[in-house]
């Protein structure tokens, strides 16, 4: 009867699958789904005549900060707060995302998250995603130009380590001096390769590929865009079967026809819904801090003064709504673009599905798309 939850007349969607059914939750877990269950738990969800939909909980895989924070101040407070503050758009899991900074800040924000434990009210924290400072300083964007350096396998290995082997992530520029053997050092530390922020050719794309690259970080946003003589990391991600490629589906970051083409080009299969967001999100407009630079936040995004992008306000629940507006997919591609996609990369094989003996980490949603309960590790953290 304890640490039990019973969720009884919802449609529960998987990637590949819908149904009506109960889910029965012990401990965490699924221990087991039917229809008409009758069994007693210690907290009840009855969907009955409320049309809500079960999926498996939003996993963000590139996120700085939310609600006053980020991974780069490097405090437990900033991680909780983050961690705390998600749960409210759907989301159940999340990579601590740092950004290009001097070394020793890298390694204040590495060595916090390797201290970092969950609450049990929390979306879990599944790891780091490192983006920068191995990237290419023709596509900083928002990353501090004077702090982008070379790639360096050992560097990145010491890294590793004061983290307690928790980066999961890796943002690289494949071009610059040193990233093809990068790459392929990743291999063998079960860390994924994500092309981003990289003015490579096709060709050098095509290369770092058969090295290991297997994703994209934030597609069209700082890559050698697409031109037809000369089709750059954009040509060559939209084309290539193997890399998945993360989108911030704002419609600020990328428009709303670009979203359809990557849709169409990639399928479900080959897209990761990202927020990229930075701590104004959840806050009032204004002016916050972005790595010591000023970031003006409006109704039009987050942009540095000289109008450069940096970062976004994107809720999980907001790209979901957006992804299905724009290209009218159906909610098992949701699934797919926003968990299980993530949870494949990031070879979590207990997440991003429902399924007995799955983490019991979902988002209910109504027929809008609007987040009604979040469900993290068998517990409801969140409810409208
Ligand atoms: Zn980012």
């Amino acid at each position: 009867m304890k640490n039990t939850l019973l969720i009884s007349n919802v449609t529960i969607v998987n990637h590949h699958e819908v149904f009506i059914g109960d889910v029965f939750i012990e401990n965490g877990r699924v221990n087991k789904i039917s229809r008409d269950l009758s069994v007693k738990a210690e907290h009840y969800i009855n969907g009955k005549d409320k049309n809500w939909f079960l999926l498996p909980g939003y996993i963000d895989m590139h996120i700085h900060g939310s609600a006053g924070h980020d991974v780069m101040d490097a405090t437990q407070l900033a991680l909780h707060q983050m961690a705390r503050s998600l749960v409210q758009e759907g989301v159940t899991g999340f990579l601590a995302t740092t950004m290009t900074q001097s070394i020793e800040a890298i390694e204040s924000a590495l060595m916090n998250v390797a201290q970092f434990e969950n609450n049990d009210d929390e979306a879990s924290l599944l790891g780091i995603h490192v983006e920068g400072p191995y990237v290419s300083k023709k596509r900083a964007g928002a990353q501090p130009i004077e702090y982008i350096i070379l790639p360096s396998t050992k560097q990145f290995a010491s890294w590793q380590n004061m983290s307690k082997q928790r980066i999961k992530q890796v943002t690289i520029a494949p071009e610059v001096e040193g990233g093809f053997t990068f790459i392929e050092s990743l291999k063998d530390l079960n860390v994924i390769a994500s092309i981003g922020h990289s003015d490579a050719t096709v060709e050098e794309v095509d290369r770092a590929v058969t090295l290991g690259i297997k994703q994209a970080t934030h597609l069209y946003n700082q890559m050698r865009p697409f031109h037809h003589r000369n089709p750059g990391v954009v040509g060559a991600v939209l084309l290539e079967d193997q890399v998945k490629t993360e989108i911030i589906a704002d419609f600020v970051h990328s428009h709303p026809q670009a979203v359809r083409l990557a849709y169409r080009l990639k399928g479900a299969e080959g897209i990761i819904l990202i927020t990229d967001a930075m701590r104004a999100k959840g806050l009032h407009y204004g002016d916050y801090d972005l790595g010591g630079q000023t970031v003006h936040v409006s109704k039009d995004g987050a942009h540095l003064s000289n109008g450069a992008l940096a970062g976004s306000v994107l809720t999980m629940e907001q790209a979901v709504k957006n992804m299905k507006a724009i290209t009218n997919c159906s909610l098992q591609e949701i699934v797919a673009m926003s968990s299980t996609n993530a949870a494949k990369q990031l070879q979590l094989s207990t997440k991003g599905h429902i399924a007995e003996g799955y983490d019991a980490d979902f988002v209910l949603l109504d027929e809008n798309l609007n987040v009604q309960k979040t469900i993290c590790r068998g517990k409801v953290v969140f409810e409208k």
